[in-house]
């Protein structure tokens, strides 16, 4: 999962950082964590599964 371009300066010269999940009651969060080496900001994805699919449809490409 790679984000586009930097949301504050439009720039693509990203570090992505390690991800990391979270496991709540019926969701698992998947956070993405990217620095932009342009104008560094930072900036997160956050992915959001059921957790009972989220290890068997993680790489579906029709997440509901
Ligand atoms: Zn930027």
């Amino acid at each position: 999962m790679e984000p586009i371009m930097c949301p504050f300066c439009g720039g693509t010269n990203l570090f992505q950082e390690d991800d990391y999940s979270l496991e709540l009651d019926n969701e698992f969060w998947t956070i993405h964590h990217w620095e932009c080496m342009d104008c560094a900001q930072s900036f997160d994805k956050i992915e959001v599964l059921p957790a009972s699919n989220a290890f068997e449809e993680i790489n579906e490409s029709t997440i509901h």
